[in-house]
């Protein structure tokens, strides 16, 4: 059977990432889609490893030869899952991790309706603010788009199926686990499973 696509969404500072890493490190299955990017890399940022950072025209390229399973404009840049590398591990039975904005997680629900959507929630707006601040990669101005964007965002969190609170990391860790565990066994992701049964019933 092929793997499972979870999205993973959160605002700008929610913590999401360090979430993503320590999912990663600690468990085989999971693998995390590198998307591509038109933002400047930030300082510690690897190209191929955080993001195929690229040129506007580059993009404009790929959505023409329809490399992206979605891509959006986000605070003025653009970003995009590329499309070969999620059907490859899928295909593989691997979970692959999306992490994208709201935007491209609405294109992903369409496409695939059995992914796993989860959005990633601070403990409080204070938190939120404090740790964008903290990060310091960010102008003021950057922070107070990202902070309109989350204003936005919030708007949209009950088109996702599960919230995870990221009040303590190993917490977080284990409860965003065991969606995906508990994802592999629903009615919508085992569809063909259920019409194959339907038709084997309906033929006595
Ligand atoms: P950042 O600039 O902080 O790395 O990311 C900004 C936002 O873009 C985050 O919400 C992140 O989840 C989202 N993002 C990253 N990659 C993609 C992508 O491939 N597609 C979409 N739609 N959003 C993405």
């Amino acid at each position: 059977m092929d793997g499972l696509l979870i999205v993973i969404s959160g605002f700008s500072g929610s913590g999401k990432g360090t979430i993503l890493n320590r999912l990663l490190k600690d468990y085989d299955e999971y693998v995390f889609s590198v998307s591509m990017t038109t933002r400047a890399p930030r300082e510690k940022e690897v190209n191929g490893k955080d993001y195929f950072f690229v040129t506007r025209e580059e993009f404009e390229k790929a959505i023409k030869e329809d490399g992206f399973v979605e891509y959006a404009e986000y605070c003025g840049n653009y970003y995009g899952t590329p499309k070969a590398y999620v059907e490859e591990q899928l295909k593989n039975g691997k979970s692959v991790i999306l992490d994208i904005e709201v935007q491209g997680a609405m294109q992903i629900k369409e496409k695939f309706p059995d992914a796993l959507m989860v959005f990633v929630a601070p403990p409080s707006i204070d938190v939120l603010l404090q740790r964008l601040r903290a990060r310091g990669t960010e102008t003021e101005e950057v922070i107070q788009k990202r902070i309109l964007r989350a204003k936005e965002e919030v708007e949209r969190i009950d088109k996702y199926e599960y919230l995870v609170i990221n009040d303590n990391l190993d917490k977080a860790v284990s409860e965003l686990h065991q969606m995906a565990e508990a994802a592999k066994f629903s009615t919508k992701r085992l569809s063909k499973f259920m019409a194959k049964i339907k038709t084997e019933l309906n033929n006595i």
